[in-house]
Formats: structure tokens, sequence, C-alpha cells
């Protein structure tokens, strides 16, 4: 398998060159590249291809296939988690959300995560490799196989760094936005950074309309340092620096998520500090009770500190928002995700 080709790995043009040195012309890559994105597996259903072909193209490639390997559904709001198992053995996580406004993929970009955040599970395992755009795609096919529901909106907020993995994740957005797959907007589409900066400074060029969403979880260095180790790399003045490049190149109003850690980042002192820096940016707030992941100590907010800081950053003219917890029965909230199977009683 390793010497052949991923199909779902290509993009348009890629695959129209990999069929022309085939003798195949171009409509023969157009017909593929709708079948692959259709969530067709196997040559033998692309019932417009000529046998030759589809024998040929056994021959030549693959099209890799995710393993539902295990699946859990929400009691409390239908979310379903799903462990899927790479065509290497490796696993990943990837969540559905059912929403009013229809269902949204959570994906994962990496195995594992490399960044380290102190209360996040998604890196406790280490890091093992990135997952290539066709993997990252087939997380979405893939969902929408099982469940039988279309997938109306992608977050990049998995396990993973996705701006750790750019060529691959620039390449899947591309590929899910094109018209002759799932064609799912850029404004559909959220990314989530723990923030690096000169490739938020590459993606505000990739003239892609997405969400940024820049997980900040702190007002200042000392703390974020703590619970952070990229902020030793990036300070906050250079984070939001480039934030500000983002949005003035983009002019794509970007969140700013930040988990509220009872006694570490959650006082009145911290929300006014962060409402001072972030005050005259175009940006909202999207608070989030820290989720409990085994290892850690770190514990929710109470509500009425969440509401308290709330209040305090709505003061200063900044639009806030307060996360619905969405699976945490099953350990699918954000920051529970993990590459090993974990047992859920
Ligand atoms: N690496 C990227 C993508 C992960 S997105 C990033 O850091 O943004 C997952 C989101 O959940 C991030 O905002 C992350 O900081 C947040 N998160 C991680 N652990 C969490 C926890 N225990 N409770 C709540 N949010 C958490």
């Amino acid at each position: 398998m390793e010497d052949k080709v991923n199909l779902l790995d290509l993009d348009a043009e890629e695959l129209e060159r990999f069929l022309a040195a085939l003798g195949q012309e171009k409509f023969r890559a157009r017909q593929i590249y709708q079948w692959l994105h259709k969530g067709i597996r196997n040559a033998d259903e692309m019932t417009n291809l000529s046998k030759g072909l589809r024998q040929r193209l056994d021959e030549v490639a693959y099209i890799g296939k995710l393993n539902v390997a295990n699946k859990l559904v929400s009691r409390l709001d239908g979310t379903t988690k799903y462990l899927f198992e790479l065509n290497d053995g490796n696993l990943i996580e990837s969540v559905m959300m059912l929403y009013k406004h229809g269902v949204t993929a959570c994906i994962s970009s990496q195995v594992g995560c490399r960044m380290g955040c102190s209360f996040c599970a998604s890196t406790g395992a280490g890091f093992v490799r990135n997952l290539s755009a066709g993997e990252m795609l087939d997380q979405v096919l893939s969902i929408q196989t099982d469940s039988g529901k279309r997938v109306g909106n992608v977050v990049i907020m998995g396990i993973g760094e996705p701006l750790d993995n750019y060529d691959n994740i620039v390449k899947f957005l591309r590929l899910v936005n094109h018209p002759d797959g799932l064609n799912i907007g850029y404004r559909h589409i959220s990314l989530s950074t723990c923030g690096l900066v000169p490739e938020i400074i590459k993606l505000s060029r990739e003239n892609m309309p997405i969400t940024l969403s820049i997980s900040l979880h702190a007002p200042n260095d000392e703390i974020r340092g703590q619970i952070m180790p990229v902020n030793r790399k990036y300070s906050i003045d250079k984070l939001l620096e480039a934030c500000k490049i983002y949005t003035e190149v983009t002019k794509r109003r970007l969140t700013f998520e930040y988990a509220m850690i009872s006694g570490v980042n959650d006082s009145r002192e911290n929300a006014l500090e962060l409402a001072g820096r972030i005050k005259r940016m175009l940006c909202h707030v999207n608070l989030i009770p820290v989720n409990t992941v085994s290892g850690t100590s770190y514990k929710k907010s109470n509500r009425q500190n969440i509401n308290l800081f709330r209040g305090i950053l709505e003061g200063y003219g900044i639009e806030t928002t307060v996360r619905r917890e969405l699976g945490s029965d099953i350990n699918a909230a954000c920051g529970q995700l993990r590459r090993n199977t974990v047992v859920v009683e």
C-alpha cells in the first residue's frame, strides 16, 4: 500500500495530472473526484468509468478508509464521538454535533499533539504524526456515511495543532470547499490555534475567509506561560499583533477562546486585564468552563465568576458568549479528545 497514492489526498488538479499520466482525459478526473467526495471507497462502484479504468485505478492507487473503532453517543444531546483507526493503525477522535442550524463535524489534524497545554487531554500521550489532507477529509466523509446526515459545518478543533500541520491543513480546506466535492463554504469552517504567530500571518494571505479561533486562555504572559508552553515562544503581544494583521487582511472577526479555570485565570482582575488588551480588536470572546481531564486538578469556574467575567468584558463593548458544553457525558467536549482508547462506563 505504501507505494500507492491515496486518491483522497489529491486535489482536483493533482487528480487531473494523475489521470493524464494514465492517458485519461480531464473529465474522467472530475468524475472520480465527485465519487470520492461522495464517500465512495471502491473504484468498482464508480459506475460511469470503464471496467478497464476501474481496474487500473486499483493497481496504481487506493482510496483511504477510516475504520470506526468505537462510537459513543451522548444521552444528553446526541453528540457522537468517533474513535477512528487510520490505515497505519494509529487512532484519532472526531465529534459530530447536532445544532439547530445543522450538523457540525469537529475533526482532528494530528495524531497526538506537541503543544503541551497543561489542561488539555490531547497532548497527554505525546505526538506521533501529522494527518494528511485526505485523512482530514475522510473524517468528514466517514461521519456523513455513518450518520446518514449531511455535514454543513466543519471545526478544526479536535486533536492536534492545525497550524503545526500547515500545508496539509490548507490543502484540506481547499478540498472541503471545492464545488465538485463537499462544497462547504469557508464561512462554515472554523480553525482553532494555540497561537503559532508566523502561520497565523501566512494564513491571512491564503484568501480563505474561514473563522479563526485563538486559544488565548489567559490575560497575561505570566499565567499563559504557566498553562501553555507555546507562550514562551510567542508572547501575548506578538500573538495579538498577528491577530490584528489577520483581521486587517481578511476583514474577518476572530474568536478568542478562554477556558475558565477556577482560581487560575477567572478573577475580576484577570477580566479587566484581558479587556484592556483586546477592547479595540475585531473580535468576540467565547468563555468555556474548563472541562475536567484526568491527570489534572483544574476545576471549572463557578457560574457566578463566569457571569461576572462576561459582564466586565461586555462593559468594554466586547461581545462575549459562554460555550455550551456538548457531549460531556462521553468525554467529547473541548480538550477531552485523545489518541488512545478510553473506557467510558
Ligand atoms: N490546538 C488547537 C486546536 C484544539 S481546539 C488549539 O489549541 O486551539 C480545542 C479547544 O479546546 C482549544 O481552544 C483548547 O484550548 C480548548 N481546550 C483544551 N482543553 C480544554 C479543557 N480541558 N476545557 C475546555 N477547553 C479546553
